[in-house]
């Protein structure tokens, strides 16, 4: 096989990266890697253990102790921190509240683009994230970067999280997404910024099969050229 083939999909909070990512990874028979869940995992074991965000001592101990792990069964997200399944407590509340100023920590950057970067050197992969296009992989094959209405974001997300959530309410989650944004946008460590040559999808009127079919048509050139 020549050259792996690196699908980086950046973009915005709840735009459904994740939902294009792991079907086109499942389409593709490629590997898919959700970045942010690893942000996520980080921020629960700060929070468990009380890290202080301030102290990079601290940072840097917490950050020797932390051993994630992808379980890829079936394109969804199964993630273990120092061995313990986490995929669920990662996407409630508190760890939503908290992820943005946990990866805007450079030290915490440092370590996961390094582990991003081993899971890409050799395999097929599509990973998902804000940098992943600018920092991780700067050199993929296909970029896209999403974007969505943020009203029609946080709706699909309130969805999503009502059935295990059921106290929570629209409002909130609008301001996470927004609260994300912003922080996500303007953190001095790798904001979230469009590559100069990623593709733009906004998913704001099209379904999820569209939005798919307009990924695959962009990387079956290099499909082509690796057979
Ligand atoms: O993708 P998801 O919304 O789960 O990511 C959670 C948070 O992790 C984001 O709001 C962002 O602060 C951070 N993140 C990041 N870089 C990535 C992926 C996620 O800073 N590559």
């Amino acid at each position: 096989m020549s050259k792996n083939i690196v699908v980086a999909i950046d973009g915005y909070s709840s735009c459904g990266k994740s939902t294009l990512a792991k079907a086109l990874a499942k389409k593709l028979h490629f590997i898919y890697v959700d970045s942010g869940a690893m942000y996520r995992a980080v921020t629960l074991y700060f929070l468990r253990n009380n890290v202080d965000l301030n102290n990079p001592e601290q940072v840097a101990e917490a950050l020797k102790n932390i051993h994630l792990n992808f379980h890829s069964r079936d394109y969804e997200t199964h993630i273990t921190l120092n061995d313990e399944e986490v995929s669920h407590e990662i996407r409630l509340m508190p760890v939503s509240q908290n992820v943005s100023p946990v990866s805007a920590i450079r030290e915490v950057r440092k370590e996961m683009v390094a582990q991003q970067q081993r899971m890409g050197q050799s395999k097929n992969i599509v990973m998902d994230g804000r940098d992943i296009g600018t920092a991780v992989f700067p050199n993929a094959q296909v970029k896209l970067f999403m974007t969505a209405d943020p009203k029609v974001r946080a709706e699909r997300r309130y969805k999503e999280l009502l059935p295990n959530n059921p106290d929570i309410t629209l409002e909130e989650v609008f301001e996470n997404i927004a609260h994300r944004d912003y922080s996500d946008t303007t953190r001095k460590e790798s904001p979230l910024v469009r590559a100069d040559d990623a593709i733009i999808l906004d998913n704001t009127n099209i379904t999820p099969e569209q939005q798919l079919q307009f990924a695959l048509d962009k990387v079956e050139p290099f499909l082509k050229k690796q057979a």
